[in-house]
This record gives structure tokens, sequence and C-alpha cells, in this order.
């Protein structure tokens, strides 16, 4: 493994990282604050995640297929370990796109003996995910560090005690059965893989049609930021309906054409509190760290204005700012 700098994700690489994920499991995932631990609302129930680059471990040790992070105690963490809670422990090697989670439970008891701890696990572990979707590295006490593609995580979060039981064969044989069930329509469904159940929870909500016509008509059907109609709009929630603050009421709307909702929902444009239309940097330098960022000068060429305010209902500047802290813009 040659020395890698520059696309290191840094802190806020991460964030916009789990935030990506972890919609992609359920809609039910909003980000509260912080960063190591990062606080997720995830399904109702908050979440502290503690994730740093997977990298080589030092020069005293033989073994070059080794990889590790280090975790130092913060005072934001150590409070949260404090409480009795977990934080979840996640690695995140870029050469791979691939997470690597070490069990939390075994974690606390360690960090609580010492001032740092470094969590092992082998670089070629991180391939074998990548290529299969999931591979674990079991250490020498039996403890397993295991690595899974992005999708997974929320399969993780949720399911992490019994995960760490699987070797590789039962982890392969869940993210199957995974696959199967992220496909069905059903909200909530159980696997079972030897005698012990994993939940797969990714609740839908049901949607109020009279939003979308309500909001069809006091925008007439046109995108707030770019002006077209087309027939490409769509109603946007600013606080997703799915959050406890989301609402139907008319000022958590705004008609936006099918590209922008998508670049709004997934933070890549805000909202300011005077109604400008804003480029979220942050985002835009983690993809391109990732090397997802084709089109973006043409992108930022089409924002450069306010958004065009319906006469009544205007966007509540009250959701607009919960909103954009949810989507991970401070
Ligand atoms: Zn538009």
């Amino acid at each position: 493994m040659s020395v890698r700098d520059t696309n290191i994700l840094n802190h806020t690489d991460l964030k916009y990282l789990l935030i990506d994920n972890l919609n992609l499991y359920t809609e039910e995932a909003f980000y509260v604050q912080g960063n190591n631990p990062y606080t997720f609302n995830i399904n109702k129930k908050t979440v502290y995640i503690y994730i740093k680059n997977v990298h080589q471990s030092g020069q005293n040790r033989t073994n070059t297929d080794e990889c590790r992070i280090q975790v130092g105690k913060t005072p934001g963490f150590t409070d949260v370990l404090a409480s009795g809670k977990i934080a979840y422990m996640l690695g995140y090697f870029d050469d791979c796109n691939v997470f690597t989670a070490w069990n939390p439970l075994l974690f606390r008891d360690r960090i609580n003996a010492k001032r740092t701890v470094s969590l092992y696990s082998r670089f070629s572990v991180q391939e074998r995910a990548n290529e299969n979707g999931i591979a674990c590295y079991i250490d020498s006490n039996g403890c397993s560090a295991i690595t899974f593609k992005p999708e997974y995580i929320g399969l993780y979060l949720e399911n992490y005690s019994n995960m760490h039981l699987l070797d590789e064969q039962g982890l392969l044989e869940l993210i199957q059965k995974y696959d199967e069930v992220k496909n069905s329509n059903n909200d909530k469904e159980d696997i079972e893989i030897g005698n012990l159940e994993y939940i797969v929870n990714h609740p839908r909500t049901k949607r109020d049609p009279n939003f979308k016509k309500i909001i069809h008509k006091i925008y007439c059907s046109r995108c707030a930021i770019c002006g077209i109609q087309l027939e490409l709009t769509e109603a946007a929630h600013i606080i997703p309906y799915s959050h406890e603050k989301g609402t139907d009421e008319p000022s958590n709307g705004i008609c936006l054409c099918a590209l922008h909702h998508t670049a709004y929902d997934r933070g890549l444009i805000y909202i300011d509190e005077d109604y400008n239309v804003k480029m979220n940097n942050e985002k835009i330098r983690y993809l391109e760290k990732i090397k997802l960022d084709g089109g973006i000068m043409k992108f930022i060429q089409m924002h450069d204005s306010k958004i065009d305010l319906p006469v009544s209902n205007k966007p509540s500047v009250e959701f607009i700012k919960i909103a954009n802290s949810i989507r991970g813009i401070n």
C-alpha cells in the first residue's frame, strides 16, 4: 500500500459519507450534531458513531497486511461512554469504499481501561469485502472486525451484536437475505440465520396526495430554483415528512424539478434564511474526493439567485433552518 493523503476523507467528508449511506437504509435517518461521535437519529433512536480512516499500522509492526484505526478519548466521546451508551466504532477505507466495524461493547471496556486503543483488521479483508459485499477478520481472542460495503451500514447498526457472532460464511448468507428483503414492500422484516434473528427496518412514509396538489398549485408547477415547468416538478418537503418535525403544511413544502429536489434532499444545495439558493461547498469537496463531482461547474452556474417565492404560503424560515441542520449543513 502506498501512502495516500490527498483524498483522505476529513471529519466533514465522513459526515456526508454517513448521511448518504444511512439515507439509503431508511427514510428516518437524520444527522443531529457533532463528530466523533457523530450523533444521528435513526428510526427514532439516538445513535452515536465514531469513525476514522483505516490506515497501515506503525513501522514496528511486521505484518504488511495489517491495518487499523487508533482511537483516543475526547471529551464528547468520553461523555457518551461514561453515560453507559455505546458508540459504534467504524473505520473507512477509501481505496475499497468499505466500512469496518469493531464490536462496540468490547471496545467500551478496552477504552475505559486505557487512553488510546488500536483496532485492527487486514487490508486483504477490505479487498474481499469490496468484492463480495462483506468479510471479516477474527483476531487471536476470537473478536471479529466486520468489513462491509456502505449499503450495509443500517443492517449493521441494528444487528451488530448478533453479527459479531457470525463467521464470514454467515455474514455472506445474511447480506444475501438482506438484499432480498430490501426489495420487498414490508416496512419491517426479520431474517433468521442459525437460531438468531436479524431485523431489517425500513419504514416508508405514507404520502398525503393533497400536499402534492397544493404545492403544485401554489407554485404553478414551476421549480422555485430554476423556473422549469415541463411536468418535471415535484412537491418537495423542506423538513422530510418522516422527521418528527416534518409536516404536510404548505409552508413545509416547495415545488422543485426532479434535479433540484434530489440536490436539495442530498444537501448539495440549500436555501438560506433569506431564501438565497446556496451551493454546499463542503459537500462538493466531499464529492470531489470520492470522484463523483462530474458536471459540477455546469451545475454551479445554474444557481446564483433567490428562490421564486409564492405570493402566499412562503416556506417557513424555521423549517428551512431545521432542514439544513438535519442535512448536515451548519
Ligand atoms: Zn429546478
